[in-house]
């Protein structure tokens, strides 16, 4: 058992196995070792495609993309879903900008998530601030958040913007009202019944389960405080700026 070929051998041949449910680790704790193993099983299995081909060493360990290097991925595969930037800033890309491998594994399984283990089928994500932000320093900039801005599916096409965020509110008293009045706590406006209440309910508490959500084991839902925003965060003044995408992210800085 001391031979370094065949130790390599097995190190190499880890990375054609998928994660498996049962050592599942939300991606935001992911170390960034961890994070960069799985992102590397990824690619050995056409889940992702980095802007550069991965490359192993002689022990078997990758030497692209390095522990704690971030990588641009590429937009028409990201866990078999094209990703389509729907921000000015990043209008006709063919790749995010680099982004930390956690947020990479998020971003798969999302895509994976949404395509092929619910009902939705989603063929499209459309995106924002993934390597991008208002400036090089912030959370998008640094690669560790995604904008959600909508997506198609089996059941047509959802965008935040419209089937969320524009959509009327429902109040305690049943008067109706186009956004939070500052005395009402907010809560999920849609009902989880209808297909866009339903697919944006599914998206939220995926993200609960493996983005940075509110620090406790307990998971939040829509209209608790959380580092995931959306039309209905309880903030006001975070709430303002999310009307039209889901912000969920894996570290704030
Ligand atoms: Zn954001």
């Amino acid at each position: 058992m001391n031979d370094p070929d065949w130790a390599a051998k097995n190190r190499r041949a880890s990375y054609n196995m998928m994660p498996r449910v049962e050592n599942w680790t939300a991606a935001y704790k992911l170390s960034q070792e961890e994070a960069r193993d799985i992102a590397v099983t990824y690619v050995l299995n056409n889940y992702l495609t980095l802007e550069k081909p991965v490359t192993f060493g002689q022990d078997g360990a990758p030497t692209y993309p390095k522990v704690g290097e971030r990588a641009r991925l590429k937009l028409d595969n990201i866990g078999g879903v094209r990703f389509v930037p729907d921000s000015k800033a990043a209008a006709g890309w063919t790749m995010t900008g680099a982004m930390d491998l956690r947020t990479a594994v998020l971003a798969v399984r999302l895509g994976i998530y949404l395509r092929e283990e619910s009902k939705w089928g989603v063929s499209t994500i459309y995106w924002g601030g993934m390597g991008v932000g208002r400036d090089e320093n912030d959370r998008h900039g640094k690669g560790l958040a995604i904008d959600f801005h909508g997506a198609l599916t089996n059941f047509g096409k959802f965008d935040v913007a419209a089937n969320w965020g524009q959509q009327p509110i429902t109040l305690p008293n049943g008067k109706t009202a186009k956004a939070w009045p500052l005395n009402v706590m907010p809560y999920f406006r849609l009902d989880v019944d209808t297909p866009a209440g339903g697919f944006f309910y599914a998206v939220y508490h995926f993200l609960a389960g493996e983005a940075s959500d509110n620090g406790t084991n307990k998971e939040s839902s829509i209209g608790d405080r959380s580092q995931i925003l959306c039309p209905d965060t309880p903030d006001p003044g975070l709430r303002m700026y999310h009307q039209d995408h889901i912000h969920c992210e894996v570290a704030s800085s």
